[in-house]
């Protein structure tokens, strides 16, 4: 072994496969150290495409690699830039100049491809690696394009809504200060007590990077705890399909009461007269079953019109998961809403967590 590191999987992954990889990575030359992608891996070495990925993590977290994300341009192919994941919601909201084509394109995910560098080089001396690959000689490197659509971020909706939302650790501390604030003595002032909530809910929906949550829009009949336009929308199924192009939210701030009928069919009602295809109503305890049932029911009426409407309830258990346990966002509103489509209402989150391998 080149990478000592990979000593440690030889018996967790295919061992010749490590072997392979590790010789493969450790005599790359210096001007092919970048660029590596999963697909050129399963390519080169005849592996599974999931396999290779799997190795390219394991790579990344003992700081073999480095994974960064490139932005191909749509048209011309040429490469528009380097980024971070921080950087990948900014790039699909806001078009990008192409030399190439002298003019702004619009980034999909399809043009954004998930690509490693190599940060650590091997523990051995040029003398060894020379050696080995005159006994590998034959094993040449080929050439051909490194990047292919399964190497593209509309693969990896995980990555996708990590770049979406993120909360630093201060915000964190925020949303739990927020929280404690729910169960403060608010006496006969109930404005504020149902204001509480409405605060740590806004405050948590606008991290998600291009979505403006206020409580501030008011419609000739209805004003709405929490309304939030959601500004960027994928061609596959993701949540963002649904959010856009707003959604909204009422917050129930009532500690012991558990939020009834009335609460969906008012929200379903608005949903009725306009675009939001996701409501959610905020409480704090558990909404009672015939809530599912109504908002169940709503899914199929709905499910093959123009738009979705579904409903989810949340409660005090969601923000444990959304605050304590730090689940993303974006992908914790996926499972709520795959409990109403998949008719799972006991399904727990836990059930849809990925292995995440390495
Ligand atoms: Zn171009």
């Amino acid at each position: 072994m080149f990478y000592k590191q990979f000593s440690t999987i030889i018996d967790l992954l295919n061992p010749e496969f490590v072997e392979n990889f590790d010789y493969w990575l450790a005599t790359l030359p210096r001007n092919n150290q970048k660029n590596i992608t999963a697909s050129v891996v399963s390519s080169r070495l005849g592996v599974k495409y999931s396999l290779a990925e799997s190795i390219l993590k394991f790579a990344e977290k003992q700081h073999i690699l480095e994974r960064y994300y490139l932005v191909k341009c749509p048209d011309c192919d040429y490469n528009l830039d380097t980024i971070t994941k921080d950087e990948i919601a900014d790039i699909l909201i806001n078009p990008v100049f192409c030399d190439e084509c002298e003019e702004e394109k619009k980034i999909t995910l399809d043009d954004i491809y998930t690509a490693y560098k190599v940060i650590q080089q091997a523990d051995v001396t040029e003398d060894e690696i020379a050696r080995a690959i005159e006994k590998r000689l034959n094993q040449g490197e080929g050439s051909g394009t490194n990047f292919i659509e399964a190497d593209s971020l509309s693969n990896d909706k995980t990555t996708l809504y990590e770049a979406f939302y993120n909360p630093s650790e201060s915000a964190y501390g925020k949303f739990a200060e927020l929280r404690d604030k729910l169960d403060l003595d608010y006496g006969k002032n109930t404005t504020a007590q149902g204001k509480a909530l409405e605060v740590l809910v806004l405050e948590m929906f606008n991290h998600i990077k291009g979505v403006r949550a206020t409580n501030d829009v008011k419609t000739e009949t209805n004003q709405f705890d929490c309304t939030c336009l959601c500004g960027f929308k994928t061609v596959f199924p993701s949540i963002f399909s649904y959010m856009a192009p707003y959604f909204i939210i009422e917050c129930k701030n009532e500690p012991k009461k558990t939020p009834n009928n009335t609460y969906c069919n008012k929200l379903l009602s608005i949903m009725d007269t306009n675009e939001a295809q996701i409501g959610i109503v905020f409480g704090r305890k558990n909404a009672t079953g015939p809530c599912f049932t109504i908002s169940r029911e709503h899914y199929l009426k709905h499910s093959e019109s123009r738009r979705q409407q579904i409903i989810i309830t949340c409660s005090d258990d969601d923000l444990e998961y959304l605050i304590d346990k730090r689940v993303n966002l974006l992908e914790y509103m996926e499972y709520k809403i795959l409990q109403v489509t998949a008719n799972t209402p006991n399904a727990t989150y836990e059930m849809f967590v990925k292995d995440k391998c390495g």
